[in-house]
C-alpha cells in the first residue's frame, strides 16, 4: 500500500538544466561540473545527476563514499571530496569514484594500496581540507596520477583580497604536478571571472537556484518548489490569535489555511511571520509561528482554496534567506525526507 505524501518537493528539471547551461557558459573555456553532495543539496542526488548528465555535465562531486555508491549505477564520473579513510579503501578500489586526497596520510594510503587515478585537494588559505602549497612544491605529489588538482575559495561570495591571494597561490602550482586539470571555482567563484575558472568549475548552490553573488542574478532560475496540502480551512475572528505563543492576532476576520508543512520538514521556524505561499502569483503570508509539522497561511484572498488543495511555498532562496537570516545552503539542504521528491 503506497500512502501518498501530504507534502512534495517539486524539482524543476528545466530550470536545473538551464542553470547548469548558464554556469557552463559563464565558465568560458573551462568545463563545468556539479556538486551533488548532501543528496544533491536536498533535491535528490540521483534525480539531479541524471538530469545534468543529459545536458552534458561530466564531473560530479560528492562528500563521501556512501554518496558516491548511491550514484555509481549511473556510470558518471564521481569525485569524493572528503578523501580516503582506511575504511574507504574497499570502495575506492572498486573504482566507481576517484578520491580527492587531502592529507599526506591519504596520499600514502593511496600509494600503498597500488594507487591509480586520483584527485588532490590543495589548501590555499581556507584551512579546511587539503595539503599545503609548500608540500606540493616540495614534491609530495610527484609520481601520483592526478586527474584534477583542486582548491576551494573561502570568500568567493565577497569582493575581498583573499580571493586573489588564493587564486595566485593556486596558479603558482600550474605545471608543478602531473595533474591533467586544475579546478578552483565554486558557484560564486564562477562569478569572479575567467582568471578563476582554470580547467573545471564546481558549482553547487547556483545549480539549485541559489544566488551566490548578486551579479549572477540574471542567469539563474528557481529549481526547488516545496508544496504542501491544506489540512484544514478555518475562519479566525478579529481579536483571536493563531499558533504557538499567540504571536499573530487577527485585526479583522481572516480566512486561514493550515498546511502540512513545518520546521521538521526544513521549512524553518525563522520563516515565521515572513514566509508565504504563492497561488497564481498572489502572496499568501505565513501567519504566526511555524510549528514542527504545520503552518498557517492567510487565504482570505482565495475563497476557492479548500481542504485537500495544494499550495506552493514562496521559496526564492535569496529572498527567503534575506528575510529569515538562514543561509541559502541551509534552506536547501534542510529540506527533509518527508517530502516526496520529483
Ligand atoms: C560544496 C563544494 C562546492 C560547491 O560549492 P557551492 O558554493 O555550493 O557552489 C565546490 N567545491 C567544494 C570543494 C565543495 O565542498
Amino acid at each position: 500500500m503506497e500512502i501518498p505524501a501530504p507534502l512534495r518537493l517539486r524539482v524543476d528539471r528545466d530550470a536545473l538544466m538551464s542553470n547548469w547551461q548558464a554556469l557552463d557558459r559563464l565558465s568560458g573555456a573551462a568545463a563545468c561540473g556539479a556538486a551533488v553532495k548532501a543528496n544533491g543539496y536536498g533535491l535528490g542526488a540521483r534525480l539531479v545527476a541524471e538530469t545534468l548528465a543529459k545536458v552534458g555535465c561530466r564531473d560530479f562531486f560528492v562528500a563521501n563514499w556512501a554518496e558516491a555508491q548511491v550514484l555509481a549505477p549511473l556510470g558518471i564520473t564521481l569525485s569524493v571530496l572528503h578523501g580516503l579513510r582506511a575504511e574507504d579503501l574497499p570502495a575506492a578500489k572498486a573504482g566507481f569514484a576517484r578520491p580527492v586526497l587531502s592529507t599526506p596520510e591519504q596520499i600514502a594510503r593511496w600509494r600503498d594500496s597500488g594507487g591509480g587515478v586520483c584527485d588532490v585537494m590543495v589548501d590555499t588559505g581556507m584551512n579546511r581540507l587539503g595539503v599545503s602549497v609548500q608540500a606540493v612544491r616540495d614534491g609530495l605529489l610527484d609520481g601520483l596520477t592526478i586527474e584534477t588538482l583542486i582548491s576551494h575559495l573561502a570568500c568567493a561570495d565577497e569582493d575581498v583580497a583573499m580571493n586573489e591571494r588564493q587564486r595566485a597561490a593556486f596558479a603558482s602550482l600550474t605545471g608543478r604536478t602531473a595533474a591533467r586539470r586544475m579546478s578552483l571555482a565554486n558557484s560564486a567563484g564562477i562569478g569572479l571571472g575567467a582568471d578563476y575558472h582554470f580547467d573545471l568549475t564546481r558549482p553547487g548552490l547556483a545549480l539549485y537556484g541559489g544566488l551566490p553573488r548578486p551579479d549572477m542574478a540574471g542567469h539563474l532560475r528557481q529549481v526547488a518548489w516545496p508544496e504542501a496540502q491544506i489540512l484544514q480551512r478555518r475562519h479566525v475572528p478579529a481579536g483571536e490569535t493563531v499558533g504557538y505563543n499567540a504571536t499573530w492576532t487577527a485585526t479583522a476576520g481572516t480566512e486561514v489555511a493550515i498546511l502540512n508543512l513545518g520546521y521538521a520538514d526544513g521549512y524553518r521556524r525563522a520563516l515565521s511571520g515572513v514566509g508565504a505561499a504563492v497561488a497564481d502569483g498572489e502572496s499568501l503570508p505565513v501567519l504566526g509561528r511555524v510549528s514542527m509539522d504545520l503552518l498557517a497561511v492567510d487565504v482570505t484572498a482565495r475563497p476557492d482554496l479548500v481542504e485537500g488543495d495544494w499550495l506552493t511555498m514562496d521559496y526564492d532562496l535569496a529572498a527567503a534567506s534575506a528575510a529569515s537570516g538562514v543561509s541559502q545552503y541551509e534552506l536547501l539542504t534542510g529540506l527533509a525526507q518527508r517530502f516526496a521528491r520529483g
